[in-house]
């Protein structure tokens, strides 16, 4: 047996089956392009914020561990998130941390993940590696709108130990409708969580409902509101959950630099939502543009990115085209049988999205 046969019957043997099995999640390289494919804030600090910030910087010690239990950072993110006072916050590297942080406390053979899709790939990706069974329900065909029946049909069916939904969805972009939403919640036996990762382009939210479900969690993070590089996601919910949590979190997931950065972030907030409310406006002027063109479908969005579904058998030629004339956003087309010939856009500044409604229409034109 040569050495690379030997590692390939090791690897059969000893990694487990269901990752085998998995893909890695892939980020396409990037450099040098018009970045619009994940839904990053576009916007840089202003310089004399920038210059606070390394100051503030400058009095972090590398040297020791982080705070464990991020406080200065967990009471900041109280005051500015509106987290109810009878709520505790769970922190994470990232929402997707978090993510698996649940699946580690709930995992086991017999437990499912429950959510709606076309969805976050996240929720299916990690609930196979913390051994949980995935189990999608599709969304209604047309304006990708939750089916409430199907929903409750299946929480019935497979019972899950953990339903995700995502409010605003990714990557159809709705925020689901109340009525849908509750009755989803009431009908759970077990946690509900709803993932708030787009709140800043919505406004609308289920923080207050805390109050309202003892099995109710909301997920959110700073990624998509302009700290994508900090990773920090929270997670609020009931005492008693977040204590069961917190075994599974590594005491020092949330490092010095982003635990400083992070809350100075959050004291100058107002640069933050400044740049949310610009974007909210280049989202209304794209969606108008792209609606303007025949032959596209273009769906209502409350995040910070659009979905639309070029004419048929086109995306990927389009998706290359706009790749070669330095515009990269994200194709949806093959990654659900839902989001055929659909592509997906991240809002930029009011420049990058007028790059790529030219380069657009040059693909459009040419494929
Ligand atoms: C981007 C995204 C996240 C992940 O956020 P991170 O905090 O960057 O890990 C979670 N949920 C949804 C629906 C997202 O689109």
């Amino acid at each position: 047996m040569s050495r690379a046969e030997g590692r390939e019957a090791l690897i059969r043997r000893l990694v487990r089956p269901e990752v085998q099995g998995m893909q890695a999640y892939h980020v396409p390289p990037a450099t040098g392009m018009v970045k619009l494919d994940a839904m990053e804030n576009p916007y840089p600090w202003p310089g004399d914020l920038r210059d606070a910030w390394l100051r503030r910087l400058g009095d972090v010690h590398a040297n020791r561990y982080p705070d464990p239990t991020a406080g200065a950072l967990k009471e900041r993110l109280r005051r500015e998130a509106d987290i109810p006072e009878s709520a505790e916050l769970l922190l994470g590297n990232g929402s997707d941390e978090l993510i698996q942080l649940l699946g580690l406390a709930l995992g086991g053979a017999d437990r499912t993940v429950l959510a709606p899709g076309p969805g976050f790939v996240m929720y299916r990706l990690i609930a196979g590696f913390t051994g949980m069974a995935f189990r999608e329900v599709p969304l209604l065909e047309g304006d990708f709108a939750l089916d409430q029946g199907a929903m409750l049909a299946a929480i019935t069916q497979h019972q899950p130990a953990l339903i995700y939904l995502a409010y605003p969805n990714n990557p159809t972009g709705n925020a689901f409708d109340d009525t849908a939403m509750r009755a989803v919640i009431e009908a759970a036996p077990g946690l509900v969580v709803v993932d708030e990762a787009y709140e800043p382009f919505c406004g609308r939210s289920w923080m207050g409902a805390l109050a309202d479900y003892d099995h109710l969690l909301v997920m959110r993070t700073v990624s998509k509101m302009g700290l994508a590089g900090l990773r920090l996601g929270y997670l609020a919910g009931h005492q008693e959950w977040c204590e069961q949590f917190e075994k599974c979190r590594l005491p020092y997931n949330i490092n010095v630099l982003t635990q400083a950065s992070a809350a100075f972030a959050l004291d100058h907030a107002d640069v933050l939502r400044r740049q949310t409310e610009a974007l909210k406006a280049e989202r209304g002027r794209l969606a108008d543009a792209l609606g303007d063109r025949p032959g596209l479908t273009v769906w209502p969005s409350d995040a910070n990115f659009i979905t639309f579904r070029t004419p048929p058998g086109r995306a990927g030629a389009v998706h290359a085209s706009l790749r070669e004339q330095g515009v990269l956003i994200k194709c949806l087309d093959g990654s659900h049988p839902m989001l055929g010939d659909c592509l997906r856009v991240t809002v930029g500044t009011p420049d990058e999205n007028t790059r790529f409604l030219g380069a657009l229409a040059t693909a459009l034109a040419h494929v």
